[in-house]
This record gives structure tokens, sequence and C-alpha cells, in this order.
């Protein structure tokens, strides 16, 4: 190769990678003796911390947003679980019970608080975000300890033990540095009986200006900073380092100069930090791999399976043991193992066979699905445990706006980078994800008991904080409190996100060829090819259409055998869904044809001009002659039509009220179900004889291209343009709107 070419192509963006990468190396290999580790706490206070407050403080390093509702919790949205940077792809959406759990479990831990002695369990449905959330903690504390803020580290092991010189890092002076084996943090090292003075003495020492402006980005510590040293280092290292100053003669004081400590990267992949279990069958269960194993290769070295240099360390609780364990289905353990893991959180220890307790100085989260959990509530031999056992719920969404943003993490046409010169990539249509949505969502609630008369979909619009619902304020209040303390919860049954995954990516395959398919054929059949065929065959795209039918084939398949549950899914949810979409889709498509909305605003302005004289009983100037009259009552209860308005009264009241404290307009440009049903109600009543509905009339009836005047065709172009331009549709879409609004039965004259 060129070596100037390849000098060339490392400088620039390509050289300044690897040289975050050199440095991340280099950040990872950094070892240094612990008195420099004292000194630096001075200077770098927060590297005193231990691993659970380092998981904590990680956990609220991007901040988090409150949100106030009159009469509601208090609600925390923590950042963290949504930042590209900490988590990587392991974004977790909604689960704002569940993140708040988790968070408080971390905070007590750091506190040492009697919450952390019990085991805590993930609950939820498959899909639910629950392995999700656990890689996200787990990538984040590697990008965490490897930035300045997150720096950390753990103790190395002086030894002279020739037995041992193979485990070791590195060599001085004769001196073999050995990891500690469940990378205790250093200050771990300072004898019980001094550790108070100990840290009171190290806090004294910390350097006010620092600590002062980094508490001031730390609300959570209440402004005081102390150093704390809890928990124990492993029989192991306690051995190694008696071992030690025996052999030099030294006493603990002889014994700092020749201690030192490595800078501390957790990693999931190496077991540094922590560890993930997954038990297999009960009878192929093995307590080595959660505690660790008898090293057998150094058995003969130490004559003893006690001993403690025999044991191997290896096991995921060891791993996690300053840091973070992650139990996967956590009830298929046999009850001896879990025991073992409610020792760990309660009791800080765990007990390898023949060996001395370990201490066990981290957190642990086990997830479980509702199926196990059951098992585990009927079954009488687990009574002890359940008590000591907190489970946190993680139900899957119930709000579809926070359902479509799961998938439009991975489909949307922002995220994929779409454009319309790929043919092998799907443009993904307005509404598409959002149709998915709230069927999977309509799928996993309950028919409200209390009213009867109240639809799945209005439901699901009420749960997203939707206003064109056609539920007024009272009920929806009451709606949302019906399903509180039903068991088991909303969302912890019906279709999962992998399921409409499959759903999405296997219609987006089928446009894709279908796509191609037509190409082919047309050019086979001629070269020139009509206007409205070329602009709906620029590209392959997946529309709420497409995906309806995709959809519907593959619940036929899933629930072959459950008919019961395939009446309610095809029959009930998707075409409630369906119809409400398609009516979004014709909303875009009056807009677009309309374009000015200005006609909007002044219909908006009477209707609520005449519902604020009807509320207080006065009177609205006529639009021509301008003398005082009654309120209109046919044109509000036309317009309370398009709204879905249930009870008028009730409906004139609220927004009379609204008004008196926010401008029309500004209450029209918040509620874009106000915006769609005053749009619907223009374009039908005042446009209905104009050719925009001679426009729509022709594409219904399929009128071929040659029969339509240029004028009309230079109308339907700036239409398909204006859903282009403005409202993110391909031509393809575009023109399936079309028909779809065209075909909609309310357009029917
Ligand atoms: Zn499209």
């Amino acid at each position: 190769m060129d070596d100037r070419l390849e000098n060339d192509s490392l400088n620039g963006k390509l050289g300044d990678l690897l040289a975050k990468s050199i440095e991340h190396k280099r950040v990872s290999a950094e070892v240094t003796s612990f008195e420099e580790f004292l000194n630096l706490s001075r200077s770098e206070p927060w590297i005193t911390r231990n691993s659970t407050q380092l998981l904590h403080d990680m956990m609220l390093s991007r901040g988090v947003e409150h949100s106030m509702v009159a009469g509601k919790p208090v609600r925390h949205t923590y950042r963290f679980f949504e930042e590209k940077e900490m988590v990587g792809p392991y974004i977790v959406f909604g689960q704002q019970k569940a993140k708040e759990n988790m968070i408080e479990k971390i905070h007590n831990a750091s506190r040492g608080l009697e919450a952390n002695k019990r085991l805590w369990i993930l609950l939820g449905p498959p899909g639910s975000a629950k392995s999700r959330s656990m890689d996200g903690i787990k990538l984040a504390l590697n990008t965490y300890s490897k930035s300045d803020e997150g720096k950390t580290f753990f103790l190395l092991l002086p030894t002279v033990d020739e037995r041992l010189k193979e485990k070791a890092l590195f060599t001085e002076n004769d001196i073999y540095y050995l990891p500690a084996p469940l990378f205790e943090t250093p200050l771990l090292v300072i004898p019980p009986s001094i550790r108070e003075e100990f840290a009171a003495e190290l806090t004294e020492s910390i350097d006010k200006q620092i600590i002062g402006d980094w508490l001031d980005k730390h609300p959570h510590y209440d402004n005081t900073y102390k150093v704390k040293i809890d928990g124990m280092i492993s029989p192991y290292a306690d051995y190694v380092l008696n071992d030690f100053m025996r052999a030099k003669d030294l006493d603990f004081r002889g014994l700092i100069p020749y201690l030192k400590v490595k800078r501390m990267i957790f990693d999931a992949r190496t077991k540094t930090g922590i560890g993930s279990y997954t038990p297999r069958d009960e009878k192929s269960q093995e307590a080595g791999s959660l505690v660790g194993n008898i090293d057998y290769s150094l058995l003969p070295r130490f004559g003893s399976e006690s001993h403690p240099l025999v044991h191997d360390y290896k096991g995921e609780l060891c791993a996690g043991a300053n840091g973070f364990v992650e139990i996967h289905e956590i009830l298929k353990l046999s009850d001896k193992f879990l025991y073992e893991l409610l020792f760990a959180t309660q009791d800080r220890f765990f007990k390898p066979e023949g060996q001395a307790p370990i201490p066990f100085n981290g957190v642990i989260i086990g997830h479980t699905n509702f199926h196990e959990f059951n098992m585990f509530m009927g079954n009488p031999s687990f009574e002890a445990l359940r008590s000591r056992t907190t489970f946190i719920e993680m139900p899957l969404s119930v709000d579809y706006k926070q359902e479509e943003q799961i998938y439009a993490f991975t489909y949307s046409n922002e995220t994929r980078d779409w454009h319309k010169e790929k043919k092998h990539q799907s443009h993904i249509a307005p509404h598409s994800l959002a149709f998915l949505s709230l069927v999977v969502v309509m799928s996993r609630l309950y028919e409200s008991k209390t009213n009867e008369n109240l639809s799945l979909l209005q439901k699901a619009l009420v749960y997203a904080g939707r206003a064109d619902s056609g539920v007024d304020n009272n009920m929806a209040k009451m709606v949302l409190e019906e399903f509180d303390y039903v068991k088991p919860s909303e969302g912890t049954f019906g279709l999962d996100p992998r399921f409409i995954q499959n759903v999405v990516e296997y219609t987006e395959h089928f446009q894709i060829s279908e796509y191609a398919a037509n190409i082919n054929r047309l050019k086979e059949e001629t070269g020139d090819h009509a206007l409205l065929t070329s602009v709906a065959l620029q590209n392959p795209c997946v529309t709420p259409l497409d995906l309806h039918v995709h959809l519907e084939n593959a619940l036929k398949d899933r629930y072959a055998i459950d008919k019961t549950k395939l009446r309610h899914y095809v029959e009930k949810i998707t075409p409630l869904a369906k119809s409400w979409i398609f009516g979004q889709v014709a909303s875009d498509v009056y807009s677009a044809i309309l374009r000015d909305d200005s006609v909007i605003e002044t219909t908006w302005k009477k209707y609520t001009d005449h519902v604020r004289a009807f509320a207080h009983s006065t009177k609205v100037k006529h639009d021509v002659t301008q003398m005082d009259v009654q309120p209109d009552e046919k044109f509000m209860q036309a317009i309370e039509q398009y709204l879905g308005v249930p009870d008028r009264e009730v409906f004139r009241k609220e927004l009379s009220d609204a008004i008196a404290s926010v401008k029309f307009s500004v209450l029209l440009s918040d509620e874009p179900s106000y915006q769609n049903a005053i749009k619907k109600y223009v374009f039908e009543n005042e446009f209905k004889a104009s050719e925009n509905m001679k426009l729509l009339g022709w594409i219904k009836s399929g009128t071929s291209a040659a029969n339509v005047n240029v004028k009309e065709q230079e109308h339907l172009n700036e239409t398909i343009k204006y859903l282009i331009d403005m409202k993110g549709y391909c031509g393809k879409c575009a023109f399936q709107a079309l028909s779809i609004t065209a075909n909609a039965a309310s357009i029917i004259t």
C-alpha cells in the first residue's frame, strides 16, 4: 500500500477517532499509587464514591424533568433512559413508574437503606423493555466510567507469592500486582477500626471550591459531600494483603506505599464490575456460575478447598459485587439460588460451598414475566421469599404516542435517512406507525365497565391525552382512574412490540418487491407512462392501508386457534383504528386542498364567539348586518358534530371558560383535534359544490388522465406537491391519501 495515502487517510476525522480510542485505552490502563489516589481525591473527590453512588449519579447525570398537572402525582422524566449518548441503542421510552422505581432502588442502595435489602424484580410481559433497560444501564456504565465525571478506581494487590505470579497484571521491583478479584474500590482497604476518622479526615481535605461546583451539578447530595467507606474487601484480597505484610514485615501504615489502584472501566462483556446471569433449566443450574468455583489448578498449590486463594471469583455475583448484577428470568432459579441472591442483597454476603462468605456491595436487579410470577406467587415453598421481594411492574405502554416512539426509533424516515431515490428501502407514510401503535395499545386495554358506550379507541385517545376522543374532561378523568387498581394491569396483556416490528418489516419487504415488479412491468409495456402513475411509482412506500392488510393477515396467522382473541383484534380493534387514522389522512388532504388556513381560523373564531355568547346568555353580532342576534344553534351543532362532543352544554361551558384565559387562536393551534374538526367542517360545508369536490370525485371514479383538463391536472399536482412538501408524504402515499379521502363516506354527495 502507498504509505503517503495511508498517512493521509489517518489525518482528520478518522485520525481523531483513532486518537479517541487510544485515549480510552490509555485511561483503562491507568495505574497509580494508592497515595496518589488519596491526593487526587482532594481535587477530584468524586473518585471516592462507592459503586452504587456512581451508578446513581450516572442515572441522574442527564437531569430530571418534572411535570406538574393539577390533581395528579408529579411526573419525573429521567432523561438518562432516552439519551443515545448514554444508553446507545437501548433507549426506553415511557415506563415512567418503572424507571422511577429503579432509580429509587439505586438511590437507596447508595445510602444503604432498608429497601435495598429486598430483591428487586422487574415484572412485565415480553417486549416491555426489561432487558433493554438493563442493557442500557450496562452500556452507560461503560461509557460513564471512561469519562472524567465517572472516574473511579479499583484496588491492585501487591504480593511476593510466586504461586500467584501468573495472575499478576505487572511486576514492579519484584512485587507482583494482582487485580482485586471483586474490583474492590480502593478505600475498602482501610481497616474498619479507623474508617470513620479516616473518611472524616479525607472529607476535610477536599478542595472546597471544586466540591462546591460539583455539588451544584449534583443537587441530590443536598450540598454535602462526605467520603463514606462501606463494605468489605474479599477474603482473597484480605489474605493477599496480610500475607504480603507478613512477608515484608509491615504494619498497615507500612503497607500503604506498596498499594496501587487501577482505573475502573465497567464492561459487561469482560465481566468487569457487571454480572449477568441467565438460568438454564432447573437441573443444570450450577451454583458456580453465580458465586464462583474452586480453581482446581490452584488446589495443589494451596492444599485446601477452603483456602481463600483457591476460589476463582468467576461467578456473576463476583463480577458485579462492586457494581451491577442483572439476573434474567430470575424466577426460573431454584429456591436455593433465590435465597443466595437474597442473602447477597439483605446480608451483603454470598457464600460459595466450603469458602468463607464473600461480601457483596453492588445492586442486583432481576426480571421475569407474568407466567413465572404467577407460579411463584402460588408456590407455598416461596412464602418466606415473597415478603423479601419487591416487584417493579413494567407493563407495555397504553399511550399510543409513546408506543409510536418505539417504532419511530427504528423505522422513521429520519432515522433511516430515507430519500426518494432509495428503491430498496420504503418510505414510511405519515400515520403508518400511529396506526399500528393505536392497534397494539387498544389490544392492551379493558373495556370500561362504568361507561359501556366508551369504545376502546376513545380510551386509547384519552390515555394519550388527546382532546378529540369525544369524551369530556370529567369522563376522561373517570376513565383514567377506573383501572388504577385492577389486576392484572392494562398493558400486561395484548400484542407486544415484536409482533408489530415483524409486521412492519414484512410489509416493507413486500412493498419493495411489489415496487420492483411494477417497474419491470411498466418498462415492458411502454416507456411513457401517465402522470399519476409516475408520481405514485417513484419509490416503494409503506402506508396505513398496506399495514392494515398485512397486520390482519399476521393476526389471522398467529391467532388461528384463539378465535375469541382473533375476533376481538380483527373485527373490533383494527377497523376502529383504521377508520380513525383514515380520518387523520383525510385531514391532511383537506389542508392540501384548502391550503389557505385563515378560513379555518375565522370559522373557529366565529364558533367560539357563539359558544361564549351561549354560555353567558348574551348575543353575537351578525356577520353581515352587524345586528345583535342570538347565538346560532344550528351552526354550533354542525361544528360540534365534527368535534365529536358528547355533551354540548358541558363542552360549551368548558370551552367558554378556556377562552376567558387563553386566546382563541392559541387554543386552536395547540389542539390539532380542533383544527381537524374545523377543517373538515369547512371542507364539507363550504367547499362542497366547488371544484375540490369535482377533483375528489374524479379521483374516486378513476377517470383516466387523458380525459382531464389542464386546470384540474394543475390543481391535482399542487395538492400532491403540498402533501409531499408540507406533510411528509411521498408520491405513492399522497395519491393513496387522495383516494382514501375521495372514498370516505362523508364525501359522497
Ligand atoms: Zn410514502
